[in-house]
C-alpha cells in the first residue's frame, strides 16, 4: 500500500528512506552496467541514474514509496537501463566500420580513441585558457596551445590552425598568393571529394592559376619555364590524393621543386593533404608523405587534414617558414576559419602522443588500425568466426584474406593486406544480410565481394565484435522465426 502523503510517513521515517536510495556513482558501478564503457556511454548511464534517483527523491518526499518499496539492486538497473536513451533515438549513430577502410569518409574518418577524447572531454565540457595567458592574465591565441608542438613533430618555424585542410589551403594561398601567378601542374588540378577543386579554391583565394606541364608528365622545366615565360611568382604543389595515374608519367618531387622556388626567390606551398605525423615505416607503410620530410625537403610551407594520417580531429595544418606563416595569423579570413576548444584539445592530445611515435601507434587509432599485421588480423577473424558460428547456425563464417585501404584519398592504389570474416548463407542473399546489419541498433556496414558479404576485422574497434554477434543472433532468430 502506498501512503498518499506526509502524515503517515514522519520526517525521520524520510530521510531514513533517502539513505536507502542507492547513489549515482554505485548506480554505475553496479556490475549489470559493467559491459557499458565508452565515455560517452558511461556519460549517458550517469545522467540516467541521475535523472532515476532524483525523481526517486521526489517521490520519497511525497510519500509515495515506503521503506519496504525500496527498489531492489534489480529492479534499479532495469528502470535506469529504459532511461538510457538508446544510440537509435539520435541522429548521429555509433557506427561499427567493417569495411576495412580505416579513414572511411563517410563514417567520420578519423576515430578518436577514449584515451584522447576523455582528455578533451575534461578541457571542452568546462571553462579553459583558450585565448588567456594564465600568467599575465590577458589574452592570448587559441593557437598557441598547439603550434609548439607541430613545430617540434615537423621541424617547421611556425604553425596555424584552421577548421580543416580545404581552409588551410584557402589560407595559405590568400595570404601568400592572392593576385600573383601561381604554377601548378595540370597532373595535379585535382577534385578532392565534393567540391574541392583546385582550380577553384584558387581562383576563390585570388591566386592566379598558371597551368604547367600536361596531365601525365610535368617536369621541372615546365615550372622554370612557367616562372621566366610566364611570370610564375609562387609554385604550389597538391597531392593527387584519391587518385593515381599509371604508366607513362613524371611528376617533380617537393624537393626538386623547393630547390627551384630557391633558385628563383618563389615561396613553394605544398598541400598534402594526408600527411603522417610518425614515420610511415613505423606504421609499417611504404607510401604517403611525412610532414616532417616535406619540410626537410625544402617546402616553405605545408598543409594537410587533421584527420586523415595524422589520425586526429578535422582540422587543417598550416606549417613552414614564419615569415609566410605569421601573417596568416592576421589574415582577416582567419576568423571564419579557425578551430574551435574541442578541436584544439583533441589536437594537442594527439600531438602529445605523436611526439614519441611508439605510443602515438598505440593510442592513435588510425595509426594502430594502419599497424595491424596480418598474422594479428587474422587471428582476431578466426575469433570473430567462432563467436558468429556460435550464435548463428544458419550461416556460413568463413576467415579470408581480404584488402583494405588506409581510405580518405589517403593512399591511393595502395592496398593493405587484412583478413575478413566472410558470411555465407543458403536462406539470405548477401545483399540482405548487408541490410539487416546496417539496420541493427548499431549499425554494421560491411562489404559485399564477389557475392559475399566481407567483415574486415582491421578496422573493428573494441567492443564492436559484440556488436556484430548480436547483429547475428538478431539474424538468427529472424530465420528462425520464419522456419516455424
Ligand atoms: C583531403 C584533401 C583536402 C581537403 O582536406 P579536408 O580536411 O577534407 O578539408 C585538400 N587537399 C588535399 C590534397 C586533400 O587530400
Amino acid at each position: 500500500m502506498k501512503n498518499s502523503g506526509n502524515s503517515d510517513t514522519g520526517k525521520n521515517d524520510i530521510n531514513k528512506i533517502m539513505r536507502m536510495i542507492p547513489k549515482v556513482d554505485a548506480i554505475i558501478n553496479m556490475p549489470h552496467f559493467a559491459e557499458i564503457s565508452g565515455s560517452a556511454e558511461r556519460a549517458e548511464l550517469k545522467r540516467a541514474a541521475r535523472e532515476y534517483t532524483g525523481e526517486l527523491r521526489s517521490r520519497i518526499l511525497a510519500g509515495e514509496i515506503t521503506q519496504d518499496e525500496i527498489p531492489t539492486e534489480r529492479d534499479v538497473c532495469a528502470a535506469v537501463s529504459a532511461r538510457i536513451i538508446k544510440d537509435a533515438d539520435r541522429s548521429l549513430r555509433k557506427t561499427v566500420n567493417a569495411t576495412g577502410i580505416v579513414i572511411h569518409t563517410n563514417l567520420g574518418r578519423a576515430p578518436l580513441g577514449d584515451s584522447i577524447m576523455s582528455r578533451a572531454a575534461k578541457i571542452a565540457s568546462g571553462y579553459s585558457n583558450l585565448e588567456y595567458d594564465i600568467e599575465k592574465g590577458e589574452r592570448s591565441q587559441r593557437n598557441l596551445h598547439v603550434e609548439k608542438l607541430i613545430c617540434e613533430i615537423t621541424g617547421a618555424e611556425a604553425a596555424v590552425v584552421v577548421n580543416n585542410n580545404a581552409s588551410a589551403v584557402f589560407l595559405a594561398l590568400n595570404s601568400i598568393a592572392a593576385g600573383k601567378k601561381t604554377a601548378v601542374s595540370r597532373g595535379e588540378l585535382v577534385e578532392i571529394g565534393g567540391s574541392f577543386r583546385v582550380p577553384d579554391i584558387m581562383s576563390a583565394s585570388g591566386a592566379e592559376l598558371i597551368e604547367t606541364g600536361t596531365t601525365n608528365k610535368t617536369k621541372v622545366s615546365d615550372y622554370v619555364n612557367a616562372i621566366e615565360e610566364k611570370g610564375a611568382e609562387v609554385l604550389l604543389k597538391v597531392h593527387t590524393s584519391n587518385f593515381k595515374i599509371e604508366g607513362f608519367t613524371e611528376n617533380v618531387s617537393i624537393s626538386q621543386l623547393a630547390a627551384t622556388g630557391r633558385e628563383y626567390g618563389c615561396p613553394v606551398i605544398y598541400d598534402i593533404g594526408a600527411a603522417f605525423l610518425v614515420q610511415r615505416e613505423l606504421v609499417g607503410i611504404h607510401d604517403g608523405e611525412t610532414a616532417r620530410k616535406c619540410i626537410e625537403d625544402g617546402a616553405d610551407v605545408i598543409m594537410f587534414s587533421g584527420d586523415k594520417l595524422m589520425g586526429s580531429t578535422q582540422a587543417g595544418i598550416i606549417a613552414g617558414k614564419r615569415k609566410y606563416i605569421d601573417p596568416m595569423r592576421s589574415n582577416s579570413f582567419m576568423r571564419m576559419l579557425r578551430p574551435d576548444k574541442l578541436q584544439l584539445a583533441i589536437l594537442e592530445e594527439t600531438l602529445i602522443h605523436c611526439l614519441d611515435p611508439r605510443d602515438a601507434i598505440e593510442s592513435v587509432p588510425v595509426l594502430k588500425m594502419l599497424s595491424l599485421k596480418k598474422e594479428e588480423l587474422t587471428e582476431k577473424a578466426e575469433a570473430l568466426a567462432e563467436r558468429l558460428r556460435s550464435v548463428c547456425g544458419s550461416c556460413e563464417f568463413e576467415v579470408t584474406a581480404c584488402s583494405d585501404e588506409a581510405g580518405g584519398g589517403s593512399l591511393p592504389g595502395v592496398e593493405i593486406s587484412g583478413a575478413a570474416v566472410s558470411v555465407l548463407s543458403g536462406v539470405r542473399r548477401a545483399d540482405e544480410i548487408e541490410r539487416f546489419i546496417r539496420a541493427y541498433d548499431i549499425p554494421v556496414v560491411a562489404r559485399i565481394r564477389d557475392g559475399r558479404l566481407v567483415i574486415s576485422v582491421r578496422t573493428l574497434l573494441d567492443g564492436d565484435d559484440d556488436i556484430i554477434e548480436a547483429a547475428f543472433a538478431k539474424l538468427e532468430m529472424e530465420i528462425n522465426k520464419e522456419r516455424i
